[in-house]
């Protein structure tokens, strides 16, 4: 009991260090659950070992196709899958939470020192997922916005996860490699689904698989239920809770201030009450 009280007051003694004002920095939850839940871990091993069975499910039928974007006549064409890069494979955990520690906003130039250093690692289950790509021959197309000069950093990373490439194609197109490779992905995953039968898509964001992103919060719903029935096993989506589309979705755009953005995502709430 004596001991207890003691403690109490040593607590009480290192109390003022406690009670220094936190900055709010919005993004403390969501970066956290993703580099410290076993949930986000369970979810994301969850998805590839789901995404695996429906692979080998397209494989055997000839007829699917995971792409809106593929032409006629892709029954003979090679399988391959198209994968996102960030926050599908490659974990920017560390990135992030470099963000919210130092209160820094997102920036192309910070990130760009992030990915030249070629430290990251891969979202749980993707290594797997990887593998099982190289014994069944399919090949991954990596369809990223990280811009063009990242080229070879992100190569390095991805092979540093198994991925492998194949010498006659370009399967790492990002963004503005070439000039009508804008931020919406469709031109390129149809440049894809000229050279593959796409089996597969994987993302953690609703632009990883269309391009109709940039609407309000019930057109963007509408999307995906236009394609329902792909959600799970053409479709694969990840979990991601840190940023995307749908942050811009309520109209709260980077330039505006912390304090203005976080009054527009409380008048987007739906509270019972
Ligand atoms: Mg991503």
């Amino acid at each position: 009991m004596v001991r207890w009280a003691a403690l109490a007051v040593a607590c009480m003694m290192a109390g003022p260090a406690a009670a220094e004002p936190v900055p709010p920095r919005d993004g403390l939850n969501a970066v956290l659950w993703m580099q410290t839940s076993a949930e986000y871990k369970a979810a994301t091993i969850g998805a590839f070992a789901a995404a695996r069975v429906a692979l080998a499910a397209a494989l055997a039928d000839p007829d699917w196709t995971a792409a809106p974007e593929q032409g006629a006549g892709f029954r003979d064409l090679p399988p391959a899958v198209i994968l996102d890069v960030d926050d599908t494979v490659l974990d920017t955990g560390p990135y992030q939470a470099w963000l919210v520690a130092t209160g820094a906003e997102y920036g192309a130039e910070s990130f760009s020192d992030w990915v030249e250093e070629r430290g990251a690692e891969a979202v749980p289950g993707a290594v797997e997922y990887l593998a099982f790509l190289r014994e069944r021959g399919i090949v991954a197309v990596f369809v990223s916005n990280r811009a063009a000069r990242l080229e070879e950093a992100t190569r390095d990373a991805l092979a540093a996860i198994g991925a492998t490439f194949p010498k006659d194609a370009d399967t790492v197109m990002l963004k503005r490699e070439r000039k009508e490779w804008t931020v919406l992905k469709g031109s390129r995953r149809a440049e894809a689904a000229k050279r593959y039968r796409i089996l597969q898509v994987m993302g953690d964001n609703l632009g990883d698989f269309v391009d109709e992103i940039g609407g309000t919060v019930p057109e963007r719903a509408q999307a995906v239920l236009k394609r329902a029935d792909f959600w799970g096993s053409k479709w694969v989506m990840l979990p991601n809770p840190v940023y995307g589309s749908w942050e811009a979705a309520l109209a709260a755009p980077d330039a505006r201030s912390e304090d203005e953005r976080r009054a527009e995502k409380l008048r987007a709430l739906s509270p019972w009450k």
